[in-house]
């Protein structure tokens, strides 16, 4: 006969012995999070481009570089293109990139200008059987330039370089949600790329107006379905913590609604209070 005491005292038990457990490996878990928040809570540059800034030298001379590009020229393999399209339309206080805030459009014609001379001079050391895995426009704004200068871009890296359509190319474009539309989206699918990037921040209004970024959450809404229908296959938001007037419960409600559109990946970054470089902050 069961002695119904001891039946629920040893269910009581098991209980306990389960949210011990539980709270054991919980410790773990928050113990290795712990150890690498240590760990890698060290200033170092940013992974955002490559060479990472601290690598340029300025006693580089063009023979050494024109030394360096014919040593490509042996190389074989995919290839990785980053293109920098500084330009921006209006300045985000917070904003540490290397930009160039301005409304005349017409420097974006110059600059392809220079760009179409460089990718000519440069093509024959990486062309070839080489072809294009990853392709990268950043900034600056890509978007800042316009539907015909885009098609130009892509046009000019189509000629010179082996551009591909397979499944596998990572083509990648970071935009500004406050510059495009659904159309622009097409184009971009239209145009090759298949990942896009977009500056989020934060959803939260009240950061937004002070880091002068206004973005509603209903526009991104409808650029994440664009961005779904034209069949982009990762979609990143970028986001910032440290900003002004953000709060635990301003990120979570950011978090929240990122959560509720499904990025595929987020790129979280620091905020980097440097006002000494960067007048606007
Ligand atoms: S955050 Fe982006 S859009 Fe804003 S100023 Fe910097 S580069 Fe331009």
């Amino acid at each position: 006969m069961i002695n119904p005491k001891r039946a629920s005292s040893k269910k009581d038990c098991s209980i306990e012995e389960h949210s011990q457990i539980k709270n054991d490996r919980l410790s773990d878990e928050e113990a290795v999070i712990r150890e690498l928040i240590k760990k890698y809570d060290i200033p170092s540059p940013r992974y955002t481009s490559y060479p990472t800034a601290d690598r340029f030298i300025d006693s580089e001379s063009s023979d050494d570089y024109l030394h360096y590009l014919r040593q490509r020229r042996t190389v074989i393999g995919p290839l990785s293109i980053y293109v920098h399209i500084p330009f921006c339309d209006n300045i985000c206080y917070y904003c540490a990139c290397n930009k160039i805030v301005t409304r005349d459009k017409t420097v974006s014609t110059r600059y392809l200008d220079s760009m179409e001379k460089e990718i000519a001079l440069k093509s024959p050391f990486f062309s070839g059987s080489r072809v294009v895995k990853q392709l990268h426009l950043g900034g600056g704004t890509p978007t800042f330039l316009n539907r015909a200068e885009l098609l130009r871009l892509m046009h000019s890296i189509a000629v010179n370089f082996h551009l591909v359509d397979d499944e596998d190319r990572e083509y990648a474009i970071e935009v500004d949600p406050r510059t495009v539309s659904v159309e622009t989206i097409s184009l971009l699918a239209g145009l090759g790329f298949n990942r896009i990037s977009m500056g989020i921040q934060d959803f939260d209004e009240a950061v937004q107006v002070a880091i002068n970024r206004k973005q509603s959450y209903e526009s991104i809404v409808d650029l994440v379905q664009a961005v779904r229908e034209f069949g982009f296959k990762s979609l990143n938001f970028d986001l910032i913590y440290g900003l002004p007037l953000q709060s635990v419960e301003s990120m979570t409600e950011t978090m929240d609604k990122v959560i509720a559109l499904s990025p595929d990946r987020i790129s979280v970054y620091n905020y980097a209070h440097l006002p000494d470089r960067f007048t606007s902050q």
